[in-house]
């Protein structure tokens, strides 16, 4: 209703988003995540979303629907695509996109050994789940007054058939699934630390547009990345000491020729250590993105962490804090987006974020860090990275 007159003659996950239908973003968004059999289960319009995708071959997938009409709940629905469904499968919504990384929601899930494990925002505000410090859903309330309430589950849910033993009857609401779930302690949840994109209505479809729109934008670290760095324990606290990289601007000459813009992620600890103040800091900022604008490269914005590292922050790398502000202020995917770092803990950040990581500098470093938890590229020097993001 919200979406009218686009969804007179379409369903809501077939709006329009980049140039192409909603749900061919959360399809390819599954295929990257290695999963490729989908079941989609239609209702209103279902026929245009039908005929669209067939049976998913040119899309890579194989599509399977399950059919009925438009005023089942998704319990219902759910119900009825029983035969099609296998052990454990993933349920998502069709009209809302976050950040998700399947083997991450599996691992908590297979972690608990509960019949479910959803995928959550934290808010504290308008909250439909109670999230405790073991990692279970202790409550699901959908009439969202319930004490200590602190998150919103956004689908993308990994569940076992076992849920069904849960039914009353075929036409029960899947709320009251999730609610009879959480009160048995069947419920396991996984954080997003991103925020969560709908197409539900004209303004928020908006939103999803310019954040699922194609961006060239590169996350990088300051001191040993872009710039020498201070030796250990010691900080550039005047622009005089601040010295360029070359090989690094190079690099971001030649990819701010290719289109690339950047976002400066770094921390600065000297200022809660009382080395320096915060306008230092920012003074070395302006200098440094003057300078690299007169070399034609583009500066979006630098994220400062200025907390000592005895402070309890969620700034400070290898906290994850920076990257996910930059991606919500930017709106960038970040599983499509790459932070580039010389130290671990940049890896460290970036994997806590769900977001591509580059790693400058020798790999025996990375050695402290499992490459199975923390996938990184490892590049010699910044130039390197080109060829990656060209033809990825
Ligand atoms: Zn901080």
């Amino acid at each position: 209703m919200r979406l009218r007159p686009i969804t007179d003659s379409m369903p809501k996950p077939m709006v329009p988003v980049c140039g192409r239908p909603f749900l061919e973003h959360l399809l390819e968004q599954l295929r990257g995540e290695g999963i490729t059999e989908v079941v989609l289960l239609t209702g209103y319009l279902g026929d245009v979303i039908e005929s669209h995708f067939g049976d998913g071959s040119s899309f890579g997938m194989r599509i399977s629907y399950s059919r009925g009409p438009e005023d089942w709940d998704t319990g219902r629905r759910l119900w009825k695509a029983r035969p099609l469904l296998k052990e454990q499968f993933f349920l998502l919504y069709g009209d809302n996109y976050a950040t998700f990384l399947a083997t991450r929601v599996e691992k908590m899930f297979l972690h608990h050994g509960r019949l479910g494990c959803l995928s959550l925002h934290a808010r504290e505000k308008n909250a439909n789940i109670r999230f405790s410090a073991d990692g279970l859903v202790d409550a699901y309330d959908r009439s969202r007054t319930a004490s200590g309430l602190n998150a919103v589950e956004i689908g993308y849910m990994l569940l076992s058939r076992r849920i069904f033993e849960f039914y009353r009857q075929p036409d029960c609401s899947f709320s009251e699934i999730l609610e009879r779930l959480a009160l048995e302690g069947q419920l396991a949840g996984y954080l997003v630390g991103d925020v969560y994109y709908s197409v539900s209505d004209p303004e928020r479809l908006k939103i999803t547009e310019q954040y699922l729109a194609p961006k060239k934008i590169l996350l990088i670290d300051r001191d040993g990345t872009i710039n020498e760095k201070a030796p250990r324990g010691e900080y550039i606290t005047r622009w005089e000491d601040f010295r360029f990289i070359p090989s690094a601007v190079a690099g971001m000459k030649q990819l701010a020729g290719l289109g690339w813009s950047f976002i400066v992620i770094s921390n600065q600890a000297g200022v809660g250590r009382g080395v320096m103040t915060a306008e230092q800091v920012w003074e070395i900022d302006r200098q440094m993105v003057a300078a690299l604008a007169g070399e034609g490269i583009t500066i979006l914005y630098s994220y400062y962490c200025l907390h000592h590292w005895t402070e309890v922050c969620s700034c400070r790398k290898p906290c994850p804090g920076l990257l996910l502000q930059a991606s919500r202020d930017f709106l960038l995917p970040l599983p499509q987006t790459w932070y580039i770092g010389d130290d671990p803990r940049d890896c460290t950040a970036a994997w806590a974020a769900g977001c591509r990581a580059a790693y400058l500098g020798p790999a025996g470093e990375l050695k402290l860090l499992s490459k199975e938890q923390y996938p990184a590229l490892v590049l010699q020097e910044l130039p390197d990275m080109i060829p990656m993001i060209v033809s990825p």
